[in-house]
């Protein structure tokens, strides 16, 4: 896991362009998504985390994204036991929900 606010600029372009990283995250909110999610693009620099494949992504705790993975999204939700957080919590991986 990479933490966006730790890799200069030009290291991070070189790694997305080689393919190495596929996946970025939401570390606040845990919630992880392909790179091209425009909710995962509204996120602040602080927060964004990127990974190099989706397992990692899993094993550092990471959840689907429910708008860019909904397939994943929805083997993870039922998997979970209680529905009550899901429901309450966001399902993107954005700092905010800004459309309805
Ligand atoms: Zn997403």
């Amino acid at each position: 896991m990479i933490r966006h606010d730790h890799i200069d600029g030009a290291a991070l372009h070189r790694m997305i362009r080689d393919g190495r990283l596929t996946f970025a995250g939401n570390r606040r909110l845990k919630i992880f998504g392909r790179l091209d999610c425009r909710a995962g693009r509204r996120l602040a620099r602080a927060n964004r985390v990127f990974f190099t494949s989706r397992s990692e992504a899993e094993r550092s705790g990471y959840r689907p994204c429910a708008r860019c993975l909904p397939a994943a999204y929805d083997v993870w939700k039922s998997t979970v036991k209680s529905g009550i957080q899901i429901a309450r919590g966001p399902v993107a991986h954005q700092d905010r929900a800004t459309d309805s």
